[in-house]
């Protein structure tokens, strides 16, 4: 059974992890890596804990994820109540931090509910997590508030590698593992501080250690052990409190911690901190963004200037962005430029009177493209980012990144930041992705690194949606799905158990042949399941997707199930032969 090691260090840059490598300072990383792969990837925006980790555990954006940053508000439901509407303004650095797990669109399932047998440690993500499974729960908010008490974060990393190592005892099939203290240090001094190294190459024993267990467990071989960052770090010279910035410029504004301003003009969300939200006229309930003329228009904040060239003409700020038809404009200190969505789904960057994106040329390319074409660009992947960000009900009208060097919080940053992350530049959006299997390539997107994972996991899913009811039209009875719900997984324990006359497969986005090739792969966990037959069908054409194929769908179930009633198959029903040797 293969199993899975997702190991966080949060905040690691990639330059500093591989001159460590290289210097020999991390030699079970060094000794993974002999047999397995590395590579950068590209995190997720904003560059930040817990927002960033979104991709790893669930395999979506912050904006397919409805959470666009660390701290929020959803313009639809604030209506200017502070206290009766405090549900719609976020911030998970503080008593709203679990509240993340619930924040989730919906649809979007955590690897933790896909592959039932986790555990997490030290995760701020746990969407999916029982208790049980998220030991450390309560140790984390201690040693967390040691750290930021203390200064003193080694603790936290080392109860991460006690929680860790004993899990491994215990037969999980997947576990997540984050170590908070290089993040705490570097912001306590510099990226590269004695302290960080000394934290990473604590981090690496434990990864000698962790190996170690495996291969005396048996488990080496067949166990998947990432090493990845949720962003990377830089020094930070000067601190622009930007809710104080709008408050100089005359404009009433609410920001966390002090939420309570009557009649705001704006309200202002940092995260990270080098990157923020601005909400106009929070007080305005109302679905909809404001697109970004109507922030320029004095009348909006009640100033006698365009807030939005003054904000993008500060040394602090790289450039802001808000919604024009058809897609987003990005201004910086010197011009503007124009990202559009094409109607084939292909991103456009045109320059207008500047190049904000530092791009040095204008394209239209596919999200694939942007990222490669970007990689090496001062803010990599910029245009997928954006639109990312937008794509989210709960963002902003205006979008603030932060310039290298700066960052947006000061008055309630306790204890300062020497260092810091949360904007697009590439040293906070670059990340180190270790691999102790081959595989891995630059460029990549944090994101990419999920349906690696899973694939590697390989849960079993039962049919959701329409097609129990298909089923059920079709004479049979879903013995594991039920009619209107999403897609489960299961055990292959549990489908043995539903004891299926006929197991249909039906691997999402597959052909029947491909389908078929999968059930061969699984042919001994399928013969344990005792149905009579099994079947592989084309799940991309007859079943994925809504529509008047479903109609042929349900007439192909129909002569799966009853060959004598409906002899006609409007499709291929591949049977899998049992193997007469086992
Ligand atoms: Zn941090």
């Amino acid at each position: 059974m293969n199993r899975g090691v997702l190991l966080l260090v949060d905040g690691l840059r990639p330059d500093l992890a591989e001159s460590m490598l290289a210097a020999g300072e991390l030699p079970a990383l060094r000794a993974m890596l002999a047999s397995g792969s590395s590579a950068r990837a590209i995190t997720a925006f904003p560059s930040t804990t817990s927002v960033a980790y979104l991709p790893f555990l669930t395999g979506c954006t912050p904006g397919q994820c409805n959470v666009p940053s660390i701290r929020w508000l959803d313009r639809s439901r604030y209506q200017g109540r502070w206290w009766k509407d405090r549900e719609a303004v976020r911030s998970y650095c503080g008593y709203q931090a679990p509240r993340l797990d619930q924040d989730i669109a919906p649809q979007v399932r955590s690897i933790f509910e896909l592959v039932p047998e986790s555990l997490g440690i030290f995760t701020p993500v746990a969407k999916g997590l029982t208790e049980e499974r998220d030991p450390s729960r309560g140790e984390r908010k201690f040693w967390g508030a040691v750290a930021h008490y203390a200064l003193w974060h080694q603790p936290s990393d080392d109860a991460v590698t006690r929680h860790l190592l004993r899990g491994i005892d215990h037969g999980w099939r997947f576990i997540f593992a984050q170590f908070p203290a290089v993040d705490g240090y570097s912001h306590q001094t510099t990226p590269d501080s004695d302290k960080v190294r000394r934290s990473l190459r604590l981090v690496d024993q434990t990864v000698g250690r962790v190996r170690e267990r495996l291969r005396a467990r048996g488990e080496l071989d067949d166990t998947l052990i990432l090493v990845v960052s949720d962003h990377g770090a830089s020094v930070v010279h000067t601190h622009l409190d930007l809710p104080d910035w709008f408050r100089a410029q005359g404009v009433r504004t609410m920001s966390h911690p002090i939420i309570w301003e009557r009649d705001p003009l704006a309200a202002v969300m940092v995260a990270g901190n080098g990157s923020a939200m601005v909400y106009a006229r929070p007080n305005e309930s109302r679905a909809d963004r404001w697109p970004l003329s109507r922030l320029r228009d004095p009348k909006t904040f009640e100033t006698s200037f365009d807030i939005v060239a003054r904000l993008a003409a500060e040394p602090a700020v790289a450039f802001v962005a808000g919604e024009v038809e058809g897609g987003l404009r990005v201004v910086g200190a010197d011009g503007e430029a124009d990202l559009t969505r094409e109607e084939d789904g292909q991103i456009g960057y045109r320059r207008l009177t500047g190049d904000p994106l530092a791009l040095g040329f204008d394209r239209v390319a596919d999200e694939r493209e942007w990222l490669e074409v970007s990689w090496d660009a001062p803010f990599p992947d910029a245009p997928f980012h954006l639109f990312d960000q937008f794509r989210a009900s709960r963002t902003g009208d205006l979008l603030v990144v932060a310039n290298e060097g700066y960052d947006f919080r000061k008055r309630y940053e306790v204890p300062e930041h020497k260092s810091g992350h949360g904007s697009m530049f590439r040293a906070h959006m670059q990340t180190p992705a270790w691999s102790s299997h081959p595989g891995l390539v630059t460029p990549l997107r944090t994101v990419d690194l999920f349906p690696a994972m899973l694939e590697w996991l390989d849960p079993v899913f039962v049919g959701g949606h329409w097609v129990p009811q298909l089923i059920e039209y079709a004479g049979g009875i879903d013995v594991l799905g039920l009619p209107g719900e999403s897609s489960e997984v299961r055990s292959w324990e549990e489908v043995a158990a539903a004891r299926p006359e006929v197991v249909v497969v039906m691997p999402c986005g597959y052909d029947a042949e491909r389908a078929l090739a999968e059930a061969e792969d699984h042919a001994g966990e399928l013969a344990a399941v005792k149905a009579a037959r099994i079947v592989a069908v084309d799940a991309a054409g007859f079943f994925s997707r809504p529509g008047p194929r479903l109609i042929d769908g349900l007439e192909l179930l129909a002569h799966i199930l009853h060959p004598d009633r409906v002899p006609e198959a409007p499709g291929e029903a591949l049977e899998l032969t049992p193997d007469p040797a086992g």
